[in-house]
């Protein structure tokens, strides 16, 4: 019995630590189905076994995405996961026993982050996580940037609304576009948006909100479907898809939707079935994870069959090894699959694959393919990867607890010429003519060791035009492509150089505080204290600022700097030049409300800095103008009261054409 007990315990154990990547990481490791599996077995073997089950079981409690750096929320009502099937089976099952007769609404399983708006007499007071179910993280300064949430309801009402923040497909491809596609998926990254520490960063990306739940404290509504009638008045975000059937008829129903699901712009993971009735809801009650009235059913992965060929590695500029396997060619959601990750000897272990194996891939959260299932393990047996960097042959380690295996030599011929790679990238210095080919090519040459070396390659023309591939006019292209790169913004550079944590984000954050110059930076790094005042920047955590501190104090980092600054490079922040024209002289404008030509709103603000004008963020007696956008709140009021000059967005736009500013 204690094998049982210890299989219990490990199983418990493996269902937090997924729930933990995705609620609180929001990068989750396996798909949602392997999840739903384990979270099966464990509530299987707790039936079978009740003594042994642990009161704090995950079974017992819902996937927690508290994030201990947001002030908690007590939740005013209690917000329950629902119970998931992948089967129609156990659907019919349920709905047989629940009441063929009875009224059932069936809406899309929309697959972001799961809200609560808090609405008193109308206006929004918090937006909180779901967190435990009982306690969530207050998210409200977040929620405020979402531009479909009203802040202000039509009426006065007093409602607790349930909706999933999510990102559109279109959005999310051109976000991750000018990120070099660096987000793996909407939903990881509407859900990691919403813990944001610094909301302005949030209004840069495009959220969206869909609601689908109200409860009123103080009212009788006997039905969800007048629910929803009283949300969609209220301007609340209501699908237009939710439809209402008899429970007999939710098969034919599903099959329609089912068919839909392809054509949708964002993502879903399956359908909600709710009953309709509120009374007959609370007849049947809930279980302390899910309500006894609704079940999600949850449409399969596109996984498809096929055998591996090979396995090989990537190593990244970071020296971190990524495992593939070069799969026979599928087609999958409308691309040809020829590579599916590994992601790391871990993962690889839970599968047991190796080369020859018959497998299942999948297009997990429909980008990235990666190897889901093994059908037959094939005769090579459990792939090991290898001790040594495939490139350089230094022995690989683990960095901190990391499951993947890194190739700690900075001079790694492989990091080296990823480092080069995507320093031209797009994204990056954008430097023409330097494509990936190009890059791979001038290093294995010889022509280039890093990126410093880019800013002497014009030394070596007449050699260059010698090389395959590469006429005259080519090489011209690129000399003038690395000539132009040294016109490119410090916050451009800097996070074209690469170095841990210093991505774009954290760059823009620098800027924003002050850090506008290198040298400021190095400084900072190199001072007495250095971890104090940079740990008081909003959006900067402790890993942040300890990966700050050791590059700007690392020699080779301080080298290269130094180098690429005589090179021409640069490493201040362009100061943004105000205008000499000065109309909004002596004027103080606040502003409220969404735009439908600024947004974020501060776009706004910014015109009339820029043309003389101060802004300030709360309407006072010194404030000259309050630009009123749709749905403003309670400034509104107060410019009333105070006599300010009240501009809504077409007068403003009236204003800018007169004085002949175009947007
Ligand atoms: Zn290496």
């Amino acid at each position: 019995m204690d094998e049982i007990r210890k299989k219990m315990q490990k199983l418990e154990e493996k269902v937090r630590h997924h729930q933990y990547l995705y609620y609180v990481k929001n990068s989750p490791e396996i798909s949602d189905m392997e999840f739903d599996q384990l979270f099966k077995e464990l509530q299987k073997l707790e039936e079978a076994n009740p003594g042994y089950s642990s009161p704090n079981s995950p079974t017992k409690v819902v996937g927690s995405d508290l994030d201990n750096r947001f002030e908690k929320f007590t939740h005013k009502i209690p917000v329950l996961s629902l119970e998931n099937t992948y089967n129609i089976a156990e659907l019919n099952e349920w709905i047989q026993k629940t009441g063929i007769e009875h009224k059932y609404s069936i809406e899309w399983k929309i697959d972001g982050a799961s809200i609560v708006l808090y609405y008193e007499k109308g206006e929004l007071t918090k937006g909180v996580t779901r967190g435990t179910g009982g306690v969530g993280d207050d998210v409200t300064e977040n929620i405020r940037t979402i531009k479909n949430i009203p802040l202000k309801l039509k009426e006065p009402l007093t409602i607790y609304v349930r909706g999933e923040v999510y990102m559109g497909f279109q959005d999310f491809e051109k976000l991750n576009e000018s990120f070099g596609g660096k987000f793996a998926n909407p939903r990881n990254l509407a859900a990691g948006t919403i813990k944001y520490k610094n909301s302005i960063q949030v209004t840069k990306r495009p959220l969206k909100i869909f609601t689908y739940d109200g409860y009123i404290p103080e009212g009788k509504v006997s039905k969800n479907s007048d629910m929803l009638e009283i949300m969609k008045k209220n301007l609340l975000p209501v699908s237009e898809d939710i439809c209402f059937a008899k429970g007999k008829d939710i098969p034919d129903v599903i099959a329609d939707f089912q068919k839909k699901k392809d054509a949708l712009d964002y993502p879903v993971d399956g359908l909600v079935i709710k009953l309709d009735d509120i009374s007959l809801r609370t007849k049947l009650g809930t279980t302390s994870h899910s309500p006894r009235w609704a079940r999600a059913f949850k449409f399969d992965a596109i996984m498809k069959e096929t055998t591996i060929i090979n396995i090989d590695f990537a190593v990244g500029r970071t020296g971190k090894i990524t495992p593939r396997a070069n799969v026979e060619p599928i087609q999958l959601a409308g691309t040809t699959v020829k590579y599916a990750t590994l992601h790391n000897q871990d993962y690889i272990n839970e599968l047991g694959v190796g080369i020859g194996a018959k497998v299942k891939v999948a297009k997990r959260g429909e980008i990235i393919p990666a190897v889901e299932k093994v059908i037959e393990p094939g005769p090579s047996g459990v792939f090991q990867l290898p001790q040594d960097c495939p490139a350089c042959k230094t022995k690989l380690v683990k960095v901190d607890d990391s499951v993947d295996l890194f190739c700690p030599n900075k001079k790694c011929p492989d990091r080296e010429k990823n480092s080069l790679i995507f320093f031209c990238q797009k994204k990056q210095m954008d430097i023409e003519g330097l494509g990936e080919k190009q890059v791979a090519l001038l290093y294995d040459k010889k022509f280039i060791r890093s990126v410093v070396d880019l800013y002497d390659l014009y030394k070596k023309k007449d050699e260059l035009m010698e090389l395959e591939g590469f006429g005259k006019k080519s090489v011209e292209i690129i000399l003038k492509g690395i000539e132009d790169s040294k016109q490119k913004d410090f916050k451009v550079v800097l996070p074209s150089l690469g170095l841990s944590e210093v991505g774009h984000k954290v760059t823009e954050i620098l800027i924003e505080n002050g850090f506008d110059d290198i040298d400021k930076i190095i400084e900072q790094a190199k001072s007495e204290n250095p971890m104090e005042s940079l740990l008081e920047i909003h959006g900067l955590g402790p890993r942040t600022v300890d990966s700050l501190i050791k590059n700007f104090t690392d020699k080779d980092v301080l080298k290269t700097i130094e180098k690429l600054k005589k090179a021409g490079l640069k490493f201040k922040a362009q100061v943004v030049k105000k205008s000499d024209f000065k109309p909004f002289e002596n004027q103080s404008w606040c502003v409220t409300g969404s735009f439908e030509n600024f947004q974020p709103r501060d776009k706004a603000l910014e015109i009339i800095t820029h043309y003389g004008g101060k802004k300030v963020s709360s309407v006072s007696s010194k404030t000259t103008h309050l630009l009123a956008g749709e749905a403003g709140g309670s400034k509104i009021k107060k410019a009333k009261e105070l006599g300010v000059q009240i501009v809504n967005e077409k007068e403003f736009l009236e204003m800018l054409k007169e004085y002949g500013i175009t947007l």
